[in-house]
């Protein structure tokens, strides 16, 4: 085959790949809508593995002292976690009992499933404190043996470049938060974007575009069908939903 008509063929094949490329499902803090569930439990984590999400997605912050926990609100409890020390954070108990995990904890459950552990660091008031959570993060995936099995998304954009940069290479590595466009997340080396869907809705330019620059899109949080059914139209990779089941129906 001559060179010319390879390179046609390759970008043929490419091209038709990512238009027959299926959506994954990815459960938003786990799958806790079932019985004995929490978000962000273990529990949680373990169910939307047992139906067989693509991903399972956790928050995880950095308490005062330095431990890393795996929970949503900055505040719980009345405790603020980035300003508490770790003994009273981890005495809390979620809705199912359990009480609040640790990252290592979470991480540790993980390792017995086969869904992709999809990490959000939320973003810190104490910067100095996000970074050290970002790197601390990296350095207990790393030592668990989980490199392969995790990846990251934050609202920071101090967090993203971050593990861009400290991220074993081919780690993928989201933004949130909605206002950068294609171009920007390629020039910082994301693997895409993971943005609310509403703000895909008003730019689904940016789709294809991130398609073209060899990126993926992901959309957040769609739970309901109309919504899902607009994003699978519209070749968005990942979708993150409070309702898993519901999405791999319309995905049958
Ligand atoms: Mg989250």
């Amino acid at each position: 085959m001559k060179k010319k008509t390879f390179v046609a063929f390759c970008v043929l094949m490419a091209t038709a790949m990512t238009t027959l490329a299926q959506t994954q499902v990815i459960a938003h803090r786990g799958y806790w809508k079932t019985d004995g569930s929490a978000q962000n439990s273990i529990r949680a984590l373990v169910k939307a593995d047992t139906i067989n999400c693509y991903g399972s997605e956790f928050d995880v912050w950095m308490t005062a002292d330095g431990k890393l926990v795996v929970n949503h609100d900055a505040k719980v409890s009345g405790i603020v976690v980035e300003e508490a020390n770790a003994t009273d954070v981890l005495a809390l108990k979620l809705s199912n009992g359990e009480n609040l995990p640790t990252l290592e904890q979470y991480l540790e459950e993980g390792k017995k499933c086969k869904t992709r552990l999809i990490f959000e660091l939320k973003p810190h008031k104490n910067k100095l404190l996000e970074a050290k959570a970002a790197i601390e993060g990296l350095m207990m995936v790393e030592r668990m043996g989980l490199t392969d099995r995790v990846e990251y998304i934050t609202f920071s954009a101090k967090a993203l470049e971050l593990f861009i940069k400290y991220a074993p290479k081919g780690t993928p590595v989201y933004y949130l938060n909605g206002e950068k466009t294609p171009q920007e997340l390629h020039a910082l080396g994301a693997a895409g974007m993971d943005y609310h869907y509403s703000v895909l809705k008003k730019h689904p330019e940016w789709i294809k575009e991130c398609h073209d620059l060899g990126m993926k899109v992901n959309a957040w949080t769609v739970n309901k069908e109309e919504d899902m059914k607009w994003c699978i139209d519209n070749n968005v990779d990942f979708i993150t939903t409070n309702e898993p089941e519901l999405l791999q129906k319309l995905l049958k």
